[in-house]
């Protein structure tokens, strides 16, 4: 009998309200998971005893891993990780994060940008297998963005290329978090979805949503699934602004696949269509027919595989 023991990592997706971790073979496969809420506004000990946490969760005693891949959200920058910014986790601001959990569990620690890991880990097991250029797009409480191009990740000169949710759409719009103007991410992100239904509610006094006290993104989207056309314009909204986002991509970049994840991706079939319309009109014609635009299919695996693949990859270490 013969027994063939396969490497295994752990993957872990760091994001601003909850962390996931899973032990993750060379197959992809996720033997062991676990999970837990990121502290809220908590100092950066608090951080790094969660995450050391989940590691020690999902280890394996009788074969433990030695690398950790993290996807994280936070505009990395790799020439120094303390110059990182931690928009949704300020605790972290002006730490070595990775260096601390590399001194304190002894492993080999990867950090990339979340949305890069989703991308990463939807081309390796889902929706942009066995493609060499593709775009990741999270629509969440922010936009990310992730770009592969001929089979690489592109990271650009510190680390922060593929920040898609900062495109401008609209100079005129909404100011942004990051201080800019009618960026994508004040449109087709959750936050916006309950902004812009907040904006237009007055114009549908039929809606049930005017009876809900505290909206969320997800009463807008139960609301247009039900027929609710305060809900359905809102989504057809987001969908055209993610659709002039994705003419600037696709004209820049020519990719094979936009794959779009995050939470807000289930409301992909209320986005879709008025997302098509823009990128048919603004985007060249030989590259919208190369284009597919899809949902991810691995959702809330895809940061976890992709960290865990980063390190397989050996693309990406910090301490040890
Ligand atoms: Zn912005």
């Amino acid at each position: 009998m013969t027994t063939h023991i396969t490497q295994k990592v752990i993957g872990i997706d760091l994001g601003g309200t909850n962390t996931r971790a899973g032990l993750v073979d060379e197959s992809g496969r996720i033997s062991k998971r676990a999970q837990a809420k990121t502290p809220h506004a908590a100092s950066a000990g608090d951080i790094v005893d969660v995450v050391i946490g989940l590691i020690k969760n999902v280890n394996d005693p009788g074969a433990p891993a030695k690398k950790v891949g993290i996807g994280a959200a936070s505009v990395i920058d790799f020439q120094d990780l303390r110059k990182s910014m931690w928009p949704n986790l300020p605790g972290l601001q002006g730490h070595d994060f990775v260096g601390e959990i590399a001194d304190k569990t002894g492993l080999i620690v990867t950090i990339e940008n979340d949305a890069n890991a989703a991308v990463i880990g939807e081309r390796w097991q889902g929706a942009a297998k066995g493609t060499q250029n593709a775009v990741g797009i999270t629509l969440g409480t922010g936009v990310g963005g992730g770009i592969i191009i001929n089979g690489e990740l592109v990271r650009g000169a510190s680390g922060s290329a593929g920040e898609i949710g900062h495109i401008c759409v609209d100079p005129n719009g909404p100011l942004c978090g990051c201080g800019s103007t009618g960026c994508l991410e004040q449109y087709s992100s959750a936050t916006a979805v309950v902004r812009i239904t907040k904006e237009i509610l007055a114009s549908f006094p039929e809606s049930p949503l005017h009876s809900k006290l505290e909206l969320d993104a997800k009463d807008v989207f139960d609301a247009a699934l039900g027929g609710d056309l305060a809900g359905i314009k809102v989504f057809e909204e987001a969908g055209r602004y993610l659709g002039i986002a994705c003419a600037a991509l696709v004209n820049l970049l020519n990719p094979e696949v936009i794959v779009v994840m995050g939470g807000l991706a289930g409301a992909w079939n209320l986005m879709g269509q008025s997302s098509r319309e823009e990128l048919q009109k603004r985007a060249f014609q030989q590259a919208v027919e190369r284009v597919n635009i899809v949902r991810g299919v691995l959702g809330d695996d895809a940061g976890i595989l992709g960290a865990a693949k980063l390190t397989f990859a050996d693309m990406r270490f910090s301490g040890s």
